[in-house]
């Protein structure tokens, strides 16, 4: 761990040790750069706010640990506004449900043992423009002020990124809003994910039961592109009521819950900065998955980072490959995903206008 006051000037300060912030900070400190990651809480990977389900190209991309693996997932089954079940089947796995917490720990291990410098209880507060990058102010547990310059600042903050206002890069993308829990639940199928949909339960969204064993699941709810003066948690409740059958003996656990991001953001760089993950809107339209969107953030932002850190030029040009590399890899994928629930939203306005849910 770092020991305030050796070395303030780095080449790279990331804030915020989620997945994408580490991944990042991992690829850059491999290339030999002073890389430190702030994080305002005092233990990576908590509190947890995410239901932990991810691809197998996730896993595979993150090289994790096979023992961070709760539960493969083989089957989806989708409860319609209407009333009607869809199944899928496979004979792969579709998605699996990991230990969250433990997997921000192994990649915050990661870009440690890279050579990345992790100040955990740390929140940046403020920032300002210096000759050749920032400067940025933070505190610690006990409220202690103290300064960190730096060449290039990363916003791995999450949804709320305060490093985007602080660069004016906001946007007004709309956002999903999730009441989820950990829940003692006996699923009908352990290997199978259900998918709630209606206006009632989970407006413009989804609720969910993730099966991690034949006691315990994952369940959530909320709403998106809509604004709603009911909490989540209401949503939740609807959810509960309306299948009584499916969330029989319903005992919670740990609750969380949380925002998500949907849609492009105009733009995730600046002079001497960029955003990951969140922060920059690294998110799957449909479902709100931000793992495995986010870590190809970081892959894409590192690469131009080191780049433009050995080529000395962190200007807004410098950077802009960044928007363009990420356009251009996932660019595609994402609008395939905001006009797919686009799609979804007409059709349930038109089902609602007709006085169905
Ligand atoms: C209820 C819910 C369920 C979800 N389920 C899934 C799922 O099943 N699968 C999936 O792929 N995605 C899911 N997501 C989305 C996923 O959790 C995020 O996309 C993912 O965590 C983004 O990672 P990140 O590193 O960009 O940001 P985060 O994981 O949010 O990390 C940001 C970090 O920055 C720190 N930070 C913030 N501000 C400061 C500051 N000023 N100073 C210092 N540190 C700061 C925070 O403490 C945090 O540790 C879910 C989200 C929610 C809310």
């Amino acid at each position: 761990m770092l020991k305030r006051g050796v070395a303030l000037e780095w080449d790279v300060v990331i804030v915020g040790a989620g997945p994408s912030g580490c991944f990042t900070a991992q690829q850059i400190a491999s290339s030999g750069f002073k890389v430190l990651i702030i994080e305002e809480h005092e233990q990576i990977g908590e509190p947890v706010q995410c239901a932990g389900l991810i691809s197998p190209r996730t896993v595979k991309l993150a090289e994790i640990s096979q023992d961070l693996i709760i539960n493969n997932l083989t089957s989806l089954r989708v409860f319609s506004p209407l009333g009607t079940k869809c199944l899928l089947n496979s004979s792969n796995v579709l998605a699996q449900a990991i230990d969250r917490g433990a997997f921000d720990r192994e990649l915050a291990e990661r870009a440690i043992k890279s050579g990345a410098e992790l100040l955990l209880g740390t929140k940046a507060k403020e920032v300002e423009r210096i000759a050749g990058g920032y400067r940025l102010t933070a505190t610690d547990k006990s409220k202690r002020e103290f300064k960190i310059t730096t060449k290039l600042l990363i916003g791995a903050d999450g949804a709320n990124s305060m490093v985007a206002r602080w660069l004016n890069l906001t946007h007004d993308n709309p956002k999903a809003v999730m009441f989820a829990a950990d829940v003692e639940l006996q699923p009908f199928n352990t290997g199978c994910i259900d998918i709630f949909l209606g206006q009632d339960l989970a407006p413009g969204w989804f609720g969910w039961i993730i099966p991690l064993s034949p006691h315990i699941c994952r369940v959530g709810s909320g709403y998106a592109f809509i604004n709603s003066d009911r909490s989540p948690r209401h949503f939740f409740q609807m959810l509960v009521d309306k299948y009584p059958h499916y969330f029989k003996g319903l005992k919670i656990i740990r609750q969380t819950g949380g925002v998500v991001p949907i849609g492009f953001m105009p733009k995730i760089y600046a002079p001497h900065a960029m955003l990951v993950g969140d922060a920059a809107c690294q998110v799957k339209p449909i479902s709100g998955g931000g793992i495995y969107l986010g870590l190809r953030g970081a892959l894409i932002c590192s690469q131009v980072a080191i780049k433009a850190l050995q080529e000395g030029n962190l200007t807004e040009k410098g950077l802009a490959t960044y928007q363009e590399n990420w356009e251009k890899e996932m660019g595609e994928e994402i609008a395939w995903g905001v006009a797919h629930r686009k799609c979804y939203l007409e059709w349930l306005y038109r089902n609602l206008q007709r006085g169905t849910k």
